[in-house]
């Protein structure tokens, strides 16, 4: 893509474009340009200044969604800041590709909460992203639109207690038709919690067809609304002791819960066709507003390693080397992962999500294990205030080792990649076939005899 020059080069060096790297800036729109720079403006003035409040709002009524979300959705919607994930390629895009929404994403993981404020917060992210790939018209008027729209609110329903749900042909929720409806009967873990009554509906994934031959026919996608009878939010799950209010995670027991057969997405037994669809740019979202945190976390040490009130033995805190090379370490892995994760939506908007799923896989690895380390190391330079309230750090280092195991555990994707790679060795055995018979014949014409070592 050519360079556009309607952006002049002095844009890129205020602080909302200065880390975004040079080939990425090349290939940013103008309206691209106006947009990183409003979300950067919006996360630094109205979001970041406010967390004490949001704080506050949220400690005094623990489940329902505080004041303060619904006037900065507001005001974020007004300032045209709303679905900027969705990617250019929907008819219901604002006009973004998934590497210009990835420089958002990043600006946006500089405090948890304020991809919420823009409705570009998972699992809304994801949900939207299927309902506009996979749903009729009608559908999307009644299910789609509200949630681009900020009034209503959804969950995603597929983990369960009783199977390993990272494999998700084993999940095992009943579906089973019954006239106009369907019955659903199971148990279900994750999704956020009906405690807080903004959430309007569910998309859930269960076993309608368990004995199809074929297993990735097995499998049928719903859409479940909160407050169909039936439905029990057995308990709060907490995640590593915090309880996320006020969305949360609930543990859910489905009785004879019937919804309408019109609710069924894309068609009975589609379920897999769907799922391949939803998680990819989702996985991106997640890396760059990790990689946002770890920038907030970096310039913390930062701050603290030159605090003048903060002399061990007489020495700044970044003044031993070991501070120093923490650093330097810190700023290279940041640097080096932004690359990884924007190539991923680089290749998604070049080749489409099914060429990205590889560097996709190799964000969704990297990215959360390096941010808890380089949280961790954050946290260590600030040392006793680090591990409280004083830092935003202990909720930025939760939040990276929530994402190795959310959306897939890690260790499914190292598997995927490692298996991927096995692939290549047949190319490569026949590469060194090659190597070997060319040397044999030069080492002869040399004048050698040519030693063998298989
Ligand atoms: C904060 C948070 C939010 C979540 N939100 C949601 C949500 O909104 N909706 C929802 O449905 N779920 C949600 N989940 C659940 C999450 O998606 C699942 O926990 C995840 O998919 C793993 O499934 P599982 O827990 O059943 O683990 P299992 O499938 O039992 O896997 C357990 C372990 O087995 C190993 N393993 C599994 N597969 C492989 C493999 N291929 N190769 C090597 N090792 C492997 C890994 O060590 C893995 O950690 C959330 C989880 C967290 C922590």
């Amino acid at each position: 893509m050519p360079v556009d020059m309607s952006v002049p080069p002095s844009v890129f060096e205020g602080p909302a474009f200065n880390r975004i790297p040079v080939w990425v800036q090349q290939k940013l729109s103008p309206l691209a340009v106006q947009k990183i720079q409003a979300v950067y403006d919006f996360v630094e003035n109205e979001v970041i200044p406010r967390e004490q409040i949001m704080r506050n709002q949220i400690d005094s009524r623990r489940w329902s969604t505080p004041p303060l979300m619904h006037e900065l959705r507001e005001k974020a919607k007004a300032k045209g800041l709303f679905n900027l994930f969705l990617p250019i390629h929907f008819d219901e895009s604002p006009g973004l590709t998934n590497l210009e929404y990835s420089c958002c994403a990043e600006v946006m993981g500089r405090c948890y909460w304020a991809a919420q404020t823009m409705n570009c917060h998972a699992p809304e992210t994801g949900n939207i992203e299927l309902l506009a790939k996979y749903c009729s018209e009608e559908q999307k008027e009644k299910w789609l639109k509200p949630l681009l729209e900020g009034t209503a609110s959804s969950a995603y329903s597929m983990t369960e207690p009783d199977v390993a749900s990272s494999d998700a042909t084993n999940i095992g929720i009943e579906i089973r038709r019954d006239g106009d409806e369907y019955v659903i009967n199971g148990r279900k873990l994750y999704g956020n919690c009906l405690w807080n009554k903004d959430l309007s509906f569910y998309i859930l994934m269960g076993c309608s067809d368990p004995t199809n031959e074929d297993r990735w026919k097995r499998h049928t996608m719903l859409i479940v609304p909160c407050n169909t009878p039936g439905i029990t939010q057995v308990r709060n799950l907490t995640i590593m002791g915090y309880d996320w209010a006020p969305e949360g995670h609930g543990e859910y027991l489905y009785k004879d819960v019937r919804i309408p057969a019109a609710n069924v997405i894309l068609g009975e037994g589609r379920a897999f066709e769907i799922a391949q669809g939803r998680l990819g740019p989702g996985r991106i979202h997640h890396c760059m507003r990790l990689l946002g945190q770890c920038e907030r976390a970096y310039e913390l040490a930062l701050i603290r390693c030159t605090d003048p009130r903060k002399k061990p033995r007489g020495k700044l805190i970044g003044e031993f080397d070991s501070n120093i090379e923490r650093i330097a370490q810190m700023r290279l892995e940041l640097d080096a992962a932004r690359l990884v994760v924007l190539s991923a939506a680089d290749t998604i908007d070049v080749r489409g999500n099914k060429a990205g799923k590889r560097t996709i896989a190799q964000s969704k690895i990297l990215v959360p294990i390096l941010a808890t380390k380089i949280i961790d190391e954050c946290m260590q330079m600030y040392a006793g205030q680090g591990l409280t309230q004083h830092t935003p750090l202990p909720e930025m280092w939760t939040y990276a080792r929530f994402v190795r195991v959310a959306d897939g555990p890690d260790a499914a994707h190292r598997h995927q990649v490692g298996r991927e790679e096995m692939k290549t060795a047949p190319k490569f055995q026949q590469r060194y076939e090659e190597y070997t018979a060319k040397a044999k014949i030069l080492t002869e014409q040399y004048g050698f005899k040519y030693e063998s070592f298989d």
